[in-house]
């Protein structure tokens, strides 16, 4: 055998036998979604470098090492595999003037790519479905999209979820915490890791976020941003908290928590579960009312999350039982390839009829590879493993009468029925009356 090409590194497929339980997320996601007024958005996987330069920030994990960028070889254009979508999404809103007739609630669904060492629940090409409230102003959005992310846990059947919150103010705000920040981190600055180093003067509140063990005592006896905000900011916050406390979700204050892209600005918030390790976080977001103007964009309020879709399946994976694999109604025995011209006409038929109709197919086997349709023994199997509860079966005696017998496969004392293949839509609808 000649070497085969395997995925790339930290790019999973997809199989079968999983995706039952991809295709129930995205179900449960669309009606929570949907119950809440949001709409569906689809913007390109591919987006010119600079948006995400400009969106999240230049000293930013994403931008300084994670974006799979290259450039087009026909115009030399500089493009991204989109790490994230609400770039995108803004770009899209501006470009198409969506918030012209006033605020919109959107969703998305994809794979984003980010040059990250692949691990359990971190990988190079991974999926996220997100949310985004663009145009609108008051805390209340913030805590619908908070409850509604809390809404769709429950759908799942997901528990031990934690929400944490905070605060990240307005940019005056910020830039007198900035300040009181950078003098305690230069005090320290023995243990600073290089990173941080780096990030002092650039974007000092990153170095908050920092995973790195050695340097957790002095990120904790940081000046808090909290402290610094204005009477606004904290209405703000204090509203978003009254909405939550009254609607009984419990959540944790995390002063520390400032997500990764420089957008963000008044709340921001994560969902943590401890069940998966060290990739707990599974699913972010926050307010990001300065985005859309520092786009190019009309100035625009908005607010929005992402989950990662990889992390919260595995969380079901881990809570509840596996989902059943989907099974057909019938199976349709065939022993002569002739009888596929006058069968196949009336499986569509039964198709139309709402019916799920898996057609047996020939096979190669044996050192010839010889095509064969198999014993009818051997389609029996098949037709059981298919969990159908019917077998359609056209042999050569039932073709040559134009006919096919209708076995029961799950009730013995079923009486077996032969009928004229021409008469399906007088038999085809028993095949779904008995279950
Ligand atoms: P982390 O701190 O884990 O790197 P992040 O802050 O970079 O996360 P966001 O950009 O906020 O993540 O993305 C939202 C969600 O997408 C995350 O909470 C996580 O569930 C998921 N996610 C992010 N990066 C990856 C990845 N490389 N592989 C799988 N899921 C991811
Ligand atoms: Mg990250």
């Amino acid at each position: 055998m000649s070497d085969t090409i395997t995925a790339v590194k930290g790019m999973n497929d997809v199989l079968p036998a999983d995706s039952s339980r991809w295709e129930h997320l995205e179900t449960v996601f669309r009606q929570v979604l949907a119950a809440h007024g949001y709409r569906n958005i689809r913007t390109p996987i591919v987006e010119p470098t600079a948006l995400f330069v400009r969106g999240l920030g230049e000293v930013t994990d994403i931008v300084e090492k994670e974006m799979y960028s290259f450039e087009d070889k026909l115009n030399g254009e500089h493009l991204t595999l989109r790490p994230e979508a609400t770039a995108g999404v803004v770009r899209a809103s501006i470009e198409h003037n969506l918030l012209y007739e006033g605020g919109q609630r959107l969703y998305y669904f994809g794979p984003m790519f980010r040059h990250e060492r692949p691990q359990r629940g971190r990988y190079r090409q991974f999926h996220q479905m997100g949310a985004e409230a663009l145009g609108f102003p008051g805390a209340e959005v913030d805590a619908e999209l908070i409850v509604m992310a809390h809404q769709l846990w429950q759908s799942l059947g997901l528990s031990g979820i934690e929400l944490h919150l905070n605060s990240l103010g307005q940019p005056e705000e910020r830039k007198r915490h900035r300040q009181a920040l950078i003098e305690h981190l230069q005090a320290h600055a023995e243990v600073l890791d290089e990173d941080a180093r780096r990030r002092l003067h650039t974007n000092p509140l990153r170095i908050l976020d920092t995973k790195n063990p050695a340097m957790q005592p002095v990120v904790e006896s940081a000046p808090q941003l909290l402290d610094f905000l204005g009477e606004a900011s904290l209405a703000h916050f204090n509203q978003v908290k009254a909405v939550l406390d009254a609607h009984g979700l419990t959540y944790t204050i995390n002063p520390r928590l400032v997500r990764g892209m420089d957008y963000y600005n008044l709340t921001v918030f994560e969902f943590v579960t401890h069940q998966l390790g060290s990739q707990g976080t599974i699913c972010g977001g926050g307010r990001y009312d300065h985005l859309i103007t520092q786009m190019g964009g009309k100035p625009a309020p908005a607010v929005g999350w992402a989950l990662g879709v990889e992390r919260v399946l595995e969380l079901l994976k881990e809570q509840s039982a596996p989902v059943k694999p989907a099974t057909c109604d019938a199976y349709v025995i065939v022993t002569e390839p002739s009888a596929y011209a006058q069968l196949m006409p009336v499986l569509s038929g039964l198709r139309a009829l709402g019916l799920k109709v898996l057609m047996h197919a020939a096979a190669q086997s044996g050192a010839g590879q010889q095509v064969s349709l198999g014993s009818m023994k051997s389609q029996f199997k098949k037709a059981d493993a298919s969990g159908a509860q019917w077998a359609l079966i056209v042999g050569s005696d039932e073709l040559a009468q134009g006919q096919l017998t209708l076995k029961h496969l799950r009730e013995n004392d079923h009486p077996q029925r032969t009928h004229l293949l021409s008469d399906w839509p007088q038999w085809g609808p028993l095949l779904k009356s008995v279950a």
